[in-house]
């Protein structure tokens, strides 16, 4: 199973690596060997060390250069970073990013060697139209990204589940994941409202390998509470 964090603009630089440290010292008195995965925001980058990997959730698809506000590879080699987030909803839909742009990020860190976790997901409006609409709408986002790259994890997060407290049906969240194994034999996340008291039965899923958890996972004992779910899931 992956357990992954993404904090979003949440969280400073010295309570990420408090919270980091907390999490591996958990995780080491445990032994488990779940991969954890946490994706701070980018001022709290640093060169950790321990069994979380550290991930951007974000950088553009350059080497450095003049591209004012972002962060290419020179700023994360610097702190050994080879783990970034892509294709997040909040970055297609808040911040315009285009499918183009998205997959050219996909193809640049991928010949980078890196761990790339790939977001996908449907608004409301599409998941009302039917069954037919919603598995278009997700193949319109895998245009040009190369499923077959042994890096890539997916994490399938429904726009309208994000941070809202909804998430779709066990049932739903099943049927979908058992489509998307059809086409994508790599690792599939579910992401959108998981919590606490949800994350163990939507482990427990086909087909299910994982959550990404965005608000419920800036508290340390909440999240550290979701990874023994997936050791429990994988026992
Ligand atoms: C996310 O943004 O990746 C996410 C899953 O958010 P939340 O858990 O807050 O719905």
């Amino acid at each position: 199973m992956i357990v992954a964090a993404n904090f979003k603009t949440n969280m400073t630089r010295k309570r990420t690596a408090a919270y980091l440290k907390e999490l591996e010292r958990r995780l080491a008195e445990s032994g488990m060997e779940q991969q954890v995965m946490v994706f701070p925001p980018s001022t709290a980058l640093d060169s950790f060390e321990g069994k979380v990997l550290v991930g951007a959730q974000n950088a553009y698809a350059a080497q450095n250069g003049a591209f004012t506000g972002e962060i290419g590879l020179d700023q994360l080699d610097e702190f050994g970073i080879d783990t970034i987030l892509i294709g997040h909803s909040e970055r297609r839909h808040v911040l315009g990013e285009s499918q183009e742009e998205i997959a050219k990020k996909y193809a640049f860190y991928k010949e980078q060697g890196f761990n790339i976790v790939y977001c996908i997901g449907e608004p409301l409006e599409i998941r009302e139209e039917g069954n037919d609409a919603l598995m278009d709408y997700l193949d319109a986002q895998l245009v040009g990204i190369d499923l077959s790259y042994e890096k890539l994890v997916i994490a399938y997060e429904p726009v309208w589940a994000i941070g809202t407290g909804l998430t779709p049906s066990n049932v739903d969240i099943e049927l979908l994941h058992t489509a998307l194994r059809h086409k994508i034999e790599r690792p599939l996340l579910y992401g959108g409202s998981v919590k606490v008291n949800n994350a163990l039965e939507i482990m427990a899923l086909a087909n299910v390998d994982g959550v990404l958890v965005g608000g419920a996972s800036l508290d340390v004992n909440g999240f550290f509470s979701m990874v023994e779910d997936a050791q429990k899931c994988d026992s």
